[in-house]
């Protein structure tokens, strides 16, 4: 992967998570020639695996489930399958186990999901259905308008001719609502409130806000569309395969290359100057896929952008922070009641009350000593990462950006002694439902919020979203009040991360954004 870069690319990209080489690629389909500039050893940004848990078993250093992926018409555009990623699925895409033994699963087929709600609280079945209807109605428009730039005209549209048909108004009521005003609706039993809920908080908005009741759904009905796809091998064979799609059309990738400044004048950025003082200068357009933070201010001298965009960088909000471990398991994990069909998204949550008061220890910045886990039992979706009979484990929670408590003996240090307390929560919690879960375990992995951001710059004090997805900081308000588009107050820089709209999550659209603005603007006379 060592450079022989043309001396002026048309395009440098810096950075080469999902949304950088999505950026890179589709620059390079117009014709462009691109450099992808990459401080990490590897490319991938969150979008990685090892086997540094354990050299038998693949883990996933981040992300691991791509159900935006697989429906983002951006990724399906680059044919990845072509250049290597072949995608495997679990049995069942995700689930929550009862304490009191069963499970709420969903299913890959919406009449079998209908089926076991049915079964554990009448009427719900039918329910589903009805919502599942609905969704078809208007869901491909919204996956749409959210991966477009925003307003998004073309897909809005489409979404406002369905509405009368779909349930009209009242469902737009509904995605627009906190989840718990969805489930205080039509459907009645235990299960779709924890279906609901576990998906509802993978983007930090929280049950009560606008916006959570979309969230839910949107991945809940995407696991019955897509399922919860997972690359075979390991996540970074999915932007292995972005890497060499993009080789192959002459694009250049450059790693244990850190960019320190993006170079402007006039007004207009013009290259780069690498960590080590190297000058990379860029013939059309500079793409960022950093967060707004690092590169307002920071990659960008202040005295480079309006105040007011300084002024929003200050007040600039990031989602929580992440505690993830890894475990090597020499068998299965031995659930306490097995599940009709294994889930390979496990979420672990007692009720919705005690997601909130998850929710509300973490707004009141308490590392809680009953942590909610988002849990991924890889092996289930994809035998080639453990050996035979073997799991591959990871669970991560969230913890406050600024821990002002947590149980007895938490620092707030995340030093090792933190480290290994928190991951003692996690496996207390867990060994609830799979009693004897400690005795399988080989090799385990504690990643704590300063070890995230150390594997990738843009995980900010272990931030997963790139900043929040609550309303406050999303569509023309991402990442500033007024912007919500790839463009930036600099000429032919353009903001290509989880940063910008629509956010985190690996759909690229943030990086096609960019790519699109660029050579929109290139196009342009001046
Ligand atoms: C623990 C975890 C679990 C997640 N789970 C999921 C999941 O299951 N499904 C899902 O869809 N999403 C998930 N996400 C979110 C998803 O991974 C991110 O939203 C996505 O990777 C964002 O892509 P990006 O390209 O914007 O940034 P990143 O993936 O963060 O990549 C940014 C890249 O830029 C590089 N970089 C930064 N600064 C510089 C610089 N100055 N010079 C050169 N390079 C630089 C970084 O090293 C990195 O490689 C998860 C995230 C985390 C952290």
């Amino acid at each position: 992967m060592e450079p022989s870069a043309p001396s002026t690319p048309d395009a440098v990209v810096i950075g080469a998570g999902p949304n950088g080489l999505v950026a890179a690629n589709l620059l390079a389909d117009a014709g462009w020639s691109v450099l992808l500039l990459e401080a990490q050893p590897d490319i991938g940004g969150a979008v990685r695996s090892t086997r540094e848990v354990h050299p038998a078993y693949v883990h996933d250093t981040f992300s691991s489930f791509y159900p935006l992926g697989a429906a983002s018409p951006i990724i399906r555009g680059l044919g990845l399958e072509d250049h290597g990623l072949v995608w495997e699925q679990a049995p069942a895409p995700f689930g929550t186990p009862y304490v009191g033994g069963g499970w709420a699963l969903v299913h890959r087929d919406r009449e079998a999901t209908a089926e076991a709600l049915e079964r554990q609280h009448p009427g719900d079945g039918r329910a589903w259905l009805r919502l599942c209807r609905q969704w078809d109605r208007v869901g491909p428009s919204l996956v749409g308008a959210l991966l477009s730039p925003f307003p998004p005209v073309r897909h809005g549209l489409g979404l406002l001719a369905r509405l009368p048909g779909a349930g009209g108004l009242g469902l737009v009521r509904e995605l627009l609502s906190p989840v718990r005003t969805v489930l205080d609706s039509e459907l009645r039993g235990t299960a779709p409130r924890l279906l609901l809920a576990g998906n509802a908080l993978h983007a930090d908005i929280p049950l009560d806000s606008p916006g959570s009741g979309l969230m839910g759904l949107l991945l809940t009905m995407l696991a019955q569309d897509v399922g919860f796809p997972v690359p075979r091998g390991g996540a970074g064979q999915l932007t292995g395969a972005m890497g060499r799609r993009l080789e192959q059309r002459g694009g250049q990738l450059r790693t244990d290359a850190r960019v320190e400044q993006v170079l402007v004048e006039r007004g207009r950025a013009v290259g780069v100057r690498l960590a080590g003082g190297e000058v990379v200068r860029a013939g059309r357009a500079v793409l960022a896929d950093v967060s707004a933070p690092a590169l307002y201010g920071d990659l960008v001298a202040p005295d480079q952008l309006p105040d007011r965009v300084l002024r929003a960088m200050r007040r600039f909000e990031w989602d929580p922070a992440t505690v993830k471990v890894d475990w090597a398991l020499d068998g299965p994990i031995p659930w306490a009641s097995a599940p009709e069909a294994a889930p390979g998204t496990v979420h672990v949550l007692d009720s919705i009350d005690d997601l909130h008061r998850f929710e509300t220890e973490l707004r009141a910045g308490h590392v809680s000593d009953r942590p909610y886990l988002v849990m991924g039992q890889m092996a289930t979706a994809d035998p080639t990462r453990a050996p035979a009979g073997g799991e591959s484990v990871w669970a991560y929670t969230h913890v406050p950006q600024d821990a002002r408590s947590g149980p007895p003996g938490f620092t707030g240090r995340w030093d090792e002694a933190d480290k290994d307390l928190v991951a003692g929560l996690f496996e207390r919690r867990i060994a609830e439902l799979a009693p004897g879960f400690a005795d399988r375990v080989v090799a385990r992995r504690v990643l704590g919020p300063p070890d995230l951001q150390a594997r990738d710059a843009n995980l900010v004090g272990g931030a997963l979203g790139g900043g929040t997805a609550a309303l406050q900081q999303q569509l023309i308000f991402r990442p500033v009040p007024g912007w919500g588009r790839a463009e930036t107050p600099v000429g032919r820089l353009f903001l290509a991360s989880a940063s910008a709209h629509p956010g985190g999550g690996v759909h690229g659209a943030p990086g096609a954004n960019a790519a699109r603005a660029a050579l929109l603007h290139a196009r342009l006379p001046g």
